[in-house]
């Protein structure tokens, strides 16, 4: 393991960051760290870094107990959402700042920053200023910078974050790239689900300043270990006070084999797909519709359209977890209103 976190837990006044947490990290792995807003993704990559200290716990980096190290003497790389280069430097000399401060040979640092700014793709950039660079440019420019001192960990903390749709997704492509080139040990914080699964090799997910799964990206998926993950990590509906996949709910056009009894009431067609809403039988209003997809030929073959009654199961060996509920019906806290809903 690269990096072994124990027993850490941050409080901020009252307030847990980090409730006691464990975590390993396999060497030269794309790890993620994915989790909403607020669940303590930072905290626990800083506290990594060594820019936040925790209040109990250790952190051991290949080997070694950083848990009292400064920054600097840790060996991490690390990247934030809005990077702070150099204006006044040109891109070679902001890649090349990590270097010149520990007095490595002129001659070595042309060579390594040259080698750096190939792999990124900033070759013909060198000598540019960073205001120059679009946002995508500038963030490659930072991983440089941030792997020009061959850290044994990178961190990179939403790099993409503040960049459009678009470029996010060629960096992301990108950095997956970059890794199994440079196979650095990566610990990468994001929020989204999507960018999560496409890059990472191991997933942990992080809410309310506990770790709720960990695991890789079929893992998380296919087996989610409860609520919070399963409706994190995919599109989710509730059928019979249970959460399973749309697409793994079956649809029966008569009694014969059992299910849950109801009304189509909406179709959408998207694409090769088609997305039902089922409405219970007895339900009251569109809160309880369960969401059902299928292909286009399926739903056709099947006859289903706005008012056909149909019957619901989930499908043979479907994920299905229960719904914790309140007697209202309502879910609990940060899941209240995805009832029903596709996420
Ligand atoms: P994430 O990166 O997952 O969005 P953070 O680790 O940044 O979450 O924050 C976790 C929680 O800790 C948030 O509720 C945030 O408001 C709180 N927090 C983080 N830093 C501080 C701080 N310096 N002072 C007070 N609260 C903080
Ligand atoms: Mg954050």
């Amino acid at each position: 393991m690269s990096i072994e976190v124990r027993g850490i837990s941050k409080h901020y006044g009252d307030f847990v960051a980090l409730g006691d947490v464990d975590l390993s990290i396999p060497t030269g792995r794309l790890t993620a760290l994915l989790g909403p807003s607020g669940g303590g993704k930072s905290t626990l990559l800083r506290i990594i870094a060594g820019l936040e200290v925790a209040d109990a716990g250790t952190v051991e980096i290949e080997g070694v107990d950083a848990t009292r190290l400064p920054p600097q003497r840790r060996d991490v790389g690390f990247v934030f959402q809005h990077y702070a280069a150099f204006k006044h430097m040109t891109v070679a000399k902001n890649v090349a700042f990590g270097l010149e401060i520990r007095k490595r040979p002129k001659k070595d640092v042309r060579a390594k920053v040259q080698e750096l700014l190939e792999l990124v793709h900033l070759e013909q950039f060198a000598d540019r200023l960073p205001s120059q660079l679009s946002g995508g440019q500038r963030q490659r420019m930072a991983l440089a910078r941030a792997l020009a001192v061959e850290p044994k960990v990178l961190l990179l903390d939403e790099p993409f974050g503040a960049l459009d749709a678009k470029v996010r997704k060629e960096l992301r492509d990108w950095l997956r790239r970059l890794h199994d080139e440079v196979h650095v040990t990566t610990v990468f914080v994001t929020h989204d689900q999507e960018e999560a699964l496409e890059v990472a090799d191991e997933i942990v997910v992080i809410n309310h300043g506990r770790i709720e799964q960990v695991g890789s990206p079929e893992d998380l998926y296919d087996e989610p270990a409860n609520e919070f993950v399963m409706g994190f990590l995919g599109d989710v509906t509730t059928l019979d006070g249970h959460l399973v996949r749309p697409h793994d709910v079956q649809v029966h056009t008569s009694p014969d084999r059992g299910g849950v009894p109801g009304t189509v009431v909406r179709a959408l067609r998207i694409g090769f797909e088609v997305r039902l809403f089922v409405r219970p039988e007895g339900a009251a209003d569109e809160g309880s519709d369960v969401v059902v997809t299928l292909t286009r030929t399926f739903a056709r073959a099947l006859g289903l359209d706005v008012g056909t009654p149909v019957w619901l199961e989930p499908e043979q060996g479907a994920r299905v977890v229960p719904v914790r509920r309140t007697p209202a019906g309502a879910l609990d806290g940060d899941d209240a209103g995805r009832e029903g809903v596709l996420v």
